[in-house]
């Protein structure tokens, strides 16, 4: 197979295309291939190999006993065309979070869920998506053996995850409670077509719990996980001054040329206000 694109990546010597599970771990000097949307966008100094994952054969997403399976090499176009589940009213946010990525519908066709979780950007949407979702990462260890680690804590900064070498993200597994939870998100940008300076994702369980996730406003996904409140209905979210008392304690804005802290943190802190207005009240 052809990759003109590596070609320009002037120290790769080879690409290997995995379609066992064996030769999907990356050997020293070697990373893992996505969709390469941003592997083939600048020089990558050190890096001799690649390894195609997108051609393992992975389902794009499986339903599972307890909710939905995504497969690293989903694309976010696949994951925006996921037929309507009855019942997943969190489905309206994968098109949302997809369309946070302002690239075309050619990225979209390509660009990976896995890639975006991998990549730790501030402004990644797939990490705002699968953690608001509750989302746990399976992760393939060189041994042949797994593990899981929830999405909050797979990205731990700028371009730093907790993944260890020889690694290989597998899928992202979506819990049936959040994805049957009423939700709710806010994004802003200094420029129509700007990448995300903050994108806040709000979740309402049906117990009550409120979840908010900041992300791109921090430099990795922050959440704010409060209990309902008990009122004259079963349950409500708790109040607009908890809320944003707690989402101000995060108090480490990201700073970057998409946008100023100060107005990072205003911006997050009325989305958080917002939202919390928006799914009080009524029906968990
Ligand atoms: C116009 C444009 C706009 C963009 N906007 C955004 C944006 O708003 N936010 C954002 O976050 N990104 C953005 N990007 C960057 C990039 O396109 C996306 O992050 C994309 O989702 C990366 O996915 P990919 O599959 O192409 O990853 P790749 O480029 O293939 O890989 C990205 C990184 O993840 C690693 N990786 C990939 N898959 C795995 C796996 N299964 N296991 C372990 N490691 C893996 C790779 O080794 C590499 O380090 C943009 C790019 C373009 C061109």
């Amino acid at each position: 197979m052809l990759f003109p694109q590596a070609m320009d990546l002037v120290d790769v010597r080879d690409v290997r295309v995995a379609r066992t599970r064996p030769q999907t771990v990356p050997l020293p000097g070697e990373v893992v291939l996505g969709g390469g949307t941003w592997l083939f966008s600048e020089p990558q100094p050190g890096v001799h190999g690649l390894v195609d994952v997108t051609t393992a054969g992975w389902e794009p997403w499986t339903r599972t006993p307890d909710g939905l399976r995504v497969a690293a090499t989903c694309t976010l176009a696949e994951l925006a065309a996921i037929p309507a589940q009855p019942g997943w009213s969190a489905q309206s946010l994968f098109g949302t979070a997809v369309d946070a990525l302002l690239g075309s519908w050619k990225i979209h066709r390509v660009a990976t869920v896995g890639g975006n979780l991998c990549l730790a950007l501030p402004a990644g949407p797939m990490i705002a998506l699968a953690a608001a979702l509750d989302g746990t990462a399976l992760v393939w260890t060189p041994d042949g053996g797994e593990r899981r680690v929830p999405v909050l804590d797979l990205v731990t900064g700028v371009r730093r995850t907790t993944l260890r070498a020889g690694e290989v993200l597998r899928a992202v597994d979506l819990p049936e409670h959040a994805l049957t939870a009423r939700v709710a998100s806010r994004r802003a940008s200094l420029s129509a077509l700007g990448r995300s300076a903050a994108f806040v994702l709000a979740r309402r369980d049906a117990d009550g719990t409120f979840v908010l996730t900041v992300t791109a406003s921090t430099d990795r996904p922050r959440q704010v996980r409060l209990p309902g409140v008990p009122t004259d209905v079963p349950t409500d979210v708790p109040t607009a001054a908890d809320v944003v008392d707690a989402v101000d304690a995060i108090g480490d804005w990201y700073d970057d040329p998409h946008g100023d802290p100060r107005w990072r943190r205003a911006t997050t802190l009325r989305f958080a206000r917002e939202l919390r207005d928006e799914l009080a009240g009524g029906a968990a």
